[in-house]
């Protein structure tokens, strides 16, 4: 159906809507799974450092527990503990050295026995932990010193520091983990730094143990959250495409559907689609040409040539049936006002008119316009208005009558016998013609009751000094019986079918 196969929105705004009804469920989508993937990362890089936390306070348990067997012993001669001092590295598996102060003083080794070296409590995080780089034994493997001391004794446990990165690579393994005791900081390679700890950009997560004064730190490098989404979503990707093309697919069929019949017939209007067909009226006696009736075709360009009845209801319901009735006008004014010569005269141009239209006043401006194409005085202007929507007669319409009956434009009673038209209605509005409905016509020689009410119609008219039009005229007969009848003006197949302005004028020429 013409009135819904295209829009007049621009074809790129279509492309626009449809592309932006493509990609709306996939950039939504997207950003929740987004979303999704940043919450995973960061319930992940929580639970990794919670359990590195646990793993990291076993092991200083384990030391803190070596320390609190050796403080007693502290203060006394190294030679009697140190071998209570070597069996607590042996025992235990992270306790690499243990060592014992008396006065500020390291003064007895598990590694060395008895020695000499000055202790800082304040070296110590909360006097109690030390991450350190390393010690003149071991220059470049990181050592975690847990201190317990009591008065003037104390004793030294150490932690190696490569089972402290063993746990922060194999537990962090994606994760990137960090041990931090007070100022620094302590990374998977075994390396120990120092200063504030670096930002993670994705999924920063800080823990605190609450018994020793350590803290964990997890999170990701910048970008993981995409890796992530590339790594464990595709399917979930393939998934909103599909709802992508879908929401694509909808949103075009929608905008071709919600193409409303006006948009369609107004953009028709302006692409000059409505075009003008005639269809020749002849004299009864003579047969010869007596003038045309215009009759409108929508060249639709999917279509081709659409009937007027699909088409007229919607423009007058929008109101258009105005400016393509104009329009029709001005291409019969163009077409047939250089043909004034080969007219029989007066020839009676025909223009189909709606109730409608009769409530404005510019059609006395289009007909005075239509009118000053032809030479005066050799077409007379015959405006045809159904008998089926009869015109109530206002201030408007009444003015209207008037102001075209001056201008000699004729009216016809279109559809004649179809409709209520009163004796005061043909009056009122001055009408000069009546068009006897196809009907009718079609009844002749079959129908004795149409007949009937034809000879009525054609009495009637006779006697209100009307002309009289039978429109439908297809065979000989019919013709014949109007004829006699005294009809003046026959219309129908049997002269010829509304026809294109070519053919039209072609045919004229050779009258
Ligand atoms: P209408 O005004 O009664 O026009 C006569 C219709 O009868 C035309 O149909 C014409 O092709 C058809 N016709 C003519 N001779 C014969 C015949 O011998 N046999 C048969 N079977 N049909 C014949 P068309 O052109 O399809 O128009 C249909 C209706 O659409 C018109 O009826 C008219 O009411 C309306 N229409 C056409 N053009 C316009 C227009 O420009 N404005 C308005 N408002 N209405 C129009
Ligand atoms: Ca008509
Ligand atoms: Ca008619």
């Amino acid at each position: 159906m013409p009135l819904t196969a295209r829009s007049r929105r621009k074809r790129s705004t279509r492309i626009v809507v449809t592309l932006l009804s493509g990609l709306l469920p996939i950039v939504l989508g997207s950003a929740i799974l987004y979303m999704q993937a940043e919450r995973t990362l960061e319930q992940s890089a929580a639970q990794t450092a919670e359990q590195a936390l646990r793993q990291f306070e076993l092991m200083l348990d384990n030391t803190a527990e070596a320390a609190r067997i050796l403080l007693p012993l502290a203060g006394k001669d190294c030679e009697e503990v140190k071998l209570a001092l070597r069996e607590q590295v042996t025992r235990r598996p992270f306790v690499r050295s243990t060592n014992l102060v008396w006065e500020n003083n390291l003064y007895c080794s598990s590694l060395f026995g008895q020695f000499k070296e000055a202790v800082n409590a304040g070296d110590y995080h909360e006097g109690k932990l030390w991450l350190m780089n390393g010690n003149p034994v071991t220059p470049d493997t990181a050592l975690l010193i847990y201190r317990l001391s009591d008065g003037p004794g104390g004793a030294l446990t150490t932690l190696d520091g490569y089972h402290l990165s063993n746990i922060l690579r194999l537990i962090g393994r994606q994760t990137l983990l960090m041990l931090q005791v007070g100022d620094n900081w302590l990374t998977a390679d075994g390396q120990v730094h120092q200063g504030p700890l670096p930002a993670l950009p994705v999924a920063h997560s800080v823990l605190e143990s609450a018994r020793y004064g350590f803290s964990v730190s997890a999170g990701y490098h910048e970008g993981e959250t995409w890796r992530y989404m590339a790594a464990e979503y595709p399917p979930l990707f393939s998934l909103l495409i599909f709802f992508g093309a879908v929401s694509g697919a909808i949103g075009h069929f929608v905008q071709k559907r919600s193409t409303s019949p006006s948009h369609e017939m107004l953009r028709a209007l302006e692409a000059g689609e409505f075009i003008a067909y005639f269809q020749p009226v002849v004299h009864a006696d003579t047969k010869r040409w007596s003038g045309a009736e215009v009759l409108m075709r929508w060249n639709h360009p999917k279509e081709g040539l659409v009937r007027p009845d699909l088409f007229i209801p919607f423009a007058e319901h929008s109101g258009l049936i105005v400016p393509m009735t104009r329009s029709l006008m001005q291409q019969t004014a163009v077409l047939l006002g250089p043909q004034t010569a080969t007219f029989d005269k007066p020839f009676h141009i025909g223009i189909n008119i709606t109730a409608s239209h009769c409530q404005d006043l510019e059609l006395v401006e289009d007909c005075r316009d239509l009118l000053a194409a032809f030479e005066p005085g050799s077409v007379e202007l015959v405006l045809e208005l159904t008998e089926r929507e009869l015109i109530e007669p206002n201030d408007i319409t009444l003015q209207l009558f008037e102001q075209l009956h001056a201008l000699g434009v004729k009216i016809a009673i279109d559809d004649f016998g179809t409709g209520h038209s009163s004796l005061g209605y043909l009056r009122t509005f001055n009408v000069d013609f009546l068009k006897i409905d196809q009907s009718f016509v079609a009844m002749i020689g079959i129908d004795a009751l149409s007949r009937h009410i034809l000879d009525s119609i054609i009495e009637l008219s006779a006697k209100l000094d009307l002309g009289i039009v039978a429109e439908g005229v297809e065979t000989q007969a019919q013709a014949d019986y109007l004829t006699k009848h005294n009809v003046k003006f026959l219309q129908g197949y049997l002269y010829g079918k509304p026809m294109p302005a070519a053919d039209f004028i072609d045919t004229l020429s050779q009258h």
